[in-house]
């Protein structure tokens, strides 16, 4: 699908006193792997079910392929939105076959032909016989692909599909799921709390938090550029150093490096892994506390009366004690607002 597959303006939805959605806005683009990424009951599952059609919003606009389908005026029903969804629980029906589950939401004369296909995308060619109890979750998952892809839809909802399964088999699933969809250029919106799962499978990812999405980028733009503290934190370990900000750098206990708009006191994100040190009698740091973790180090560095910390491969030993030089990789700090 080309051009915008899916538009929230405002999309807020209540229940009773409770806004599980406030004002959301997101453009998704034809053949984009969206994740929708936030803590949990930062209001994700309910906006999926707006678009879904599953819940109707108390205001904005839902539209899909340039069409409103949630408004003031207009209203189209979940099974006439051309969108498949994927449940957390998988959601099959445990009275049908694999082939029967597939095929429910498809007119007979189709299902011959389709399913089969589907079957044979989803590599579970064999296996149409047999009932969801007779297999493993993995397994189970892409039944529940199939049958959402099944329909041909131009949008397909997953929400947290990988939540029942342990954390090896997860990336195993991801990686499935993304060689089944890419392929077929079908617009996808993932919900997960997981921030590794969105890194790794999304285009993009929209950052919600107390039912608004607050950020929307790409995976290394959220990382290294998040908009605020709570998102820097919500993405990974930083260090948040004091620093002056004047005529486009920033002045901090490790360096001076460029930064965009921002005046006076600021707080500066840098990602630990960005930390060098350079072992050198005559460094400004020391290293304070070593932690080893296998395929890394965390350095605990002191430097310019702060504690900087510093991840580093495990085969680069800096001992615990030893004078170091504090550097940063490419200068890649972000200033918080
Ligand atoms: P999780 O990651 O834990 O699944 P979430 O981000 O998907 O959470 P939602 O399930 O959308 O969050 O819930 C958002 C808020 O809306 C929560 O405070 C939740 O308790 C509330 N909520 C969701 N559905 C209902 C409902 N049907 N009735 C009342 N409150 C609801």
């Amino acid at each position: 699908m080309d051009g915008t597959a899916i538009r929230l303006d405002g999309v807020t939805k209540r229940f009773g006193d409770v806004v599980a959605v406030r004002g959301a806005n997101l453009d998704v683009d034809g053949g984009e792997i969206v994740a929708i990424l936030g803590p949990s009951g930062c209001g994700k599952t309910t906006l999926l079910r707006a678009i879904a059609g599953f819940e109707r919003p108390d205001g904005g606009v839902v539209e899909i392929g340039g069409r409103s389908v949630a408004s003031d005026g207009a209203w189209v029903p979940p099974e006439d939105r051309g969108v498949g969804m994927v449940f957390q629980d998988y959601a099959l029906f445990p009275h049908l076959t694999v082939t029967e589950n597939v095929g429910f939401g498809l007119p007979r004369r189709d299902r011959t032909r389709r399913v089969p296909a589907l079957l044979a995308l989803v590599e579970l060619c064999g296996l149409g016989g047999r009932y969801p109890h007779e297999l493993s979750g993995g397994q189970q998952q892409r039944v529940a692909l199939a049958r959402a892809l099944a329909p041909a839809p131009r949008v397909v909802l997953l929400d947290e599909p990988w939540s029942n399964v342990d954390p090896q088999l997860r990336a195993e699933l991801r990686d499935e799921v993304a060689s089944v969809l890419r392929p077929l250029r079908v617009t996808a919106l993932l919900v997960t709390h997981d921030r590794e799962e969105a890194f790794s499978l999304a285009d993009r990812i929209a950052l919600m938090r107390d039912g608004g999405i607050v950020q929307v980028g790409t995976s290394e733009e959220l990382y290294f550029a998040p908009a605020d503290r709570w998102a820097a934190e919500f993405l990974g370990a930083g260090n948040l150093l004091p620093g002056r900000a004047r005529s486009g750098s920033v002045e901090t206990p490790i360096g001076v490096f460029p930064c965009n708009g921002a005046a006076g006191q600021v707080e500066v994100l840098v990602r630990p892994e960005l930390v060098a040190l350079a072992p050198d009698p005559h460094g400004a740091g020391e290293v304070v506390a070593r932690e080893f973790r296998g395929h890394d180090v965390f350095y605990r560095v002191l430097v310019g009366g702060v504690e900087v910390v510093s991840q580093r491969p495990s085969n680069e030993v800096v001992p615990l004690g030893a004078r170091v030089e504090v550097r940063l990789h490419e200068g890649r700090v972000a200033v918080l607002s």
